[in-house]
């Protein structure tokens, strides 16, 4: 079975296996997140690309490797959106899912836009940068972080999983409006773009191993 739909309360779930279908396009600003097996991508295999026009459907895409009967890394129409100059990937926390993507698919993922330093830019009264703690403080949505840690190597991923994977894409539109109006507010939008233009060659240190100690550092 390539495809599966699902229907959850507030949201349609397609899962495809190996690529995106042809000829699928979601639109100029694409919410994209990754599941991996861990968070070294030199070691932890790519499993899921989650992906959503902030039109409530999320896209997941399962990687499979061709040991499991799959294809691994060779998904072109997946691997052409991640690259595509005309669409902005929006992601929560860039470096990690960038890295993850340039690393499997061997392009430079860009441009991207980052809820994680937009909030850390603008909301420097608190720590709290989760995409958990945003949801809940500036949409007003409650994640469940339960299959944060699961195994998303299986090939037969589970309801759970596929429900929890859509969350973290499906809000992020709205998160970004929320946060684009504090960037205005606070005169950072800018500095944001700035640090949004360099997250390909960041990820391209840190793939390289000079994130520690960081170039940047005296
Ligand atoms: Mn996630």
């Amino acid at each position: 079975m390539a495809e599966v739909t699902l229907f959850m309360a507030n949201a349609t779930i397609h899962l495809h296996r190996h690529d995106l279908p042809d000829g699928l396009s979601l639109g100029p600003t694409v919410a994209v997140d990754t599941e991996t097996m861990g968070l070294n991508p030199h070691r932890d295999r790519l499993c899921l690309v989650q992906l959503s026009a902030g039109d409530g459907t999320a896209h997941l895409v399962q990687l499979i490797p061709a040991e499991l009967g799959g294809r691994g890394y060779d998904a072109p129409n997946l691997a052409g959106m991640m690259a595509d100059p005309g669409v902005t990937k929006l992601m929560h926390f860039a470096r990690f899912d960038v890295a993850v993507l340039q690393q499997a698919f061997g392009i430079t993922c860009a441009p991207v836009k980052c809820t994680k330093i937009a909030a850390k830019l603008v909301r420097t009264f608190t720590d709290r940068h989760g995409l958990k703690d945003l949801c809940r403080e500036l949409v007003g949505v409650d994640l469940s972080k339960q299959q944060q840690t699961s195994d998303w190597g299986n090939p037969e991923l589970t309801s759970d999983q596929l429900a929890y994977a859509a969350s973290d894409v499906l809000y992020l539109h709205a998160l970004w409006a929320k946060l684009e109006a504090l960037l205005v507010r606070e005169n950072r939008l800018e500095l944001a773009e700035a640090c949004y233009s360099f997250l390909p060659a960041r990820c391209r240190l840190d793939l390289l191993g000079y994130e520690q100690p960081d170039i940047f550092a005296h």
